[in-house]
């Protein structure tokens, strides 16, 4: 392998490039921990421009770290509605927590890291951004162009993470004059601007002299196939009445944890009709792809539903629900109730 850039080289030349072509996003104008902290968990695998809403509306409903502590997790969960990965925001609400008994977020990668919901990549975030601390992180952006301008071969995900973590640290290490919130950042944008997965813009990029990816770019990193997520099937019952429709909210542990949904398990053919339901007609099927797994949901409407079977999840509460807005629902709760509603079983589906 050719000699992989200099450190000192690739900050210098990163990080001017970072404040003259840095996006103006919301929370990089005031970098409180605060901000950064909720800015952080809710970029985590989604895109800015479906964050935007989320952060304005986030913070001026919740101001402060003190605020969003004190507020009951069955708003936050309302509230996160739509963002998806329902797991961050409970995460997010027991870092507030603890960080709000202690005072507020500390100010070092070791003390953030012993708080609650706070993974390394979050912590060097927070200490890096609103602390100026030289902490690295890795995200799959910041892996992207580190395994490109060095041209590392091995799967990041195995082996190789850790020597991604170590270059970042290098970077930190050899900056002169140091600025840790600008390496970092620069890192990620030039991932998610430049060096993008497909047809990275090369011509433009800060490092193109000393890039070692070459015309292998777009193949790096080099990850191995995953196996394909696993098909479950299962039946949701969808009722309707004069107070909206019927909703059962699943135990906090587990998938789609305390989130409200039509009552949804497994099935085989003709239970339903055992359950005291009436009238049945199936409304459709729809498609709804996680990360380990791949739900197909025959969705169907029912008169009533007096029995639930044991087999399915423990639900813990039951409602009628005329705003789904005003509660935490899932997406694919959503698109239940949207294919009983006749509106359509469009494919899809959030990675969690
Ligand atoms: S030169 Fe191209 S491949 Fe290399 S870091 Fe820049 S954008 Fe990525």
């Amino acid at each position: 392998m050719s000699t992989v850039p200099d450190a000192s080289w690739l900050a210098e030349r990163l990080i001017p490039w970072y404040r003259e072509h840095a996006r103006d996003l919301p929370w990089r104008r005031d970098p409180t921990p605060y901000r950064v902290l909720l800015s952080e968990v809710m970029l985590q695998q989604t895109r800015v421009d479906t964050v935007l809403p989320y952060f304005e509306r986030f913070l001026a409903r919740w101001p402060t770290l003190e605020d969003l502590a004190a507020a009951p997790d069955e708003d936050v969960l309302a509230a996160w509605a739509g963002l998806g990965y329902y797991s961050r925001a409970r995460r997010l609400l027991a870092t507030a927590r603890a960080a709000s008994a202690l005072g507020g977020l500390p100010d070092t990668v070791e003390e953030l890291r012993a708080l609650p919901g706070i993974g390394p990549y979050t912590a060097g975030a927070i200490a890096s951004i609103a602390f100026g601390r030289a902490a690295p992180l890795v995200d799959g952006n910041v892996e992207r162009v580190i395994c490109r301008v060095d041209r590392r071969t091995e799967d990041p995900r195995k082996e190789g993470r850790a020597g991604v973590w170590a270059r970042v640290a290098a970077l930190h290490e050899a900056s002169e004059p140091a600025d840790p919130s600008a390496l970092n950042q620069g890192l990620m944008e030039l991932g998610a601007t430049l060096c993008t997965p497909r047809s990275p813009s090369c011509d433009r990029c800060p490092w193109t002299e000393c890039c070692l990816a070459g015309a292998e770019a777009e193949s790096l990193p080099r990850k191995e196939r995953k196996p394909p997520p696993r098909e479950v099937r299962l039946v949701s019952v969808v009722v309707r009445g004069p107070r909206g429709v019927l909703l059962v909210r699943r135990p906090t542990e587990g998938l789609f944890g305390g989130l409200w949904e039509p009552p949804c398990g497994v099935v085989s053919d003709g239970d339903v009709d055992a359950w005291g339901v009436g009238r049945t007609e199936r409304a459709g099927q729809l498609v709804h792809v996680l990360t380990h797994r791949r739900l197909v949901v025959d969705v169907v409407r029912a008169e009533r539903l007096d029995d639930l079977p044991d087999s399915w999840c423990a639900y813990e509460e039951r409602a009628w629900v005329e705003d789904l807005d005003a509660i935490a629902v899932s997406e694919l709760a959503r698109r239940i109730i949207a294919t009983a509603d006749g509106e359509g079983t469009r494919r899809g589906g959030r990675r969690r």
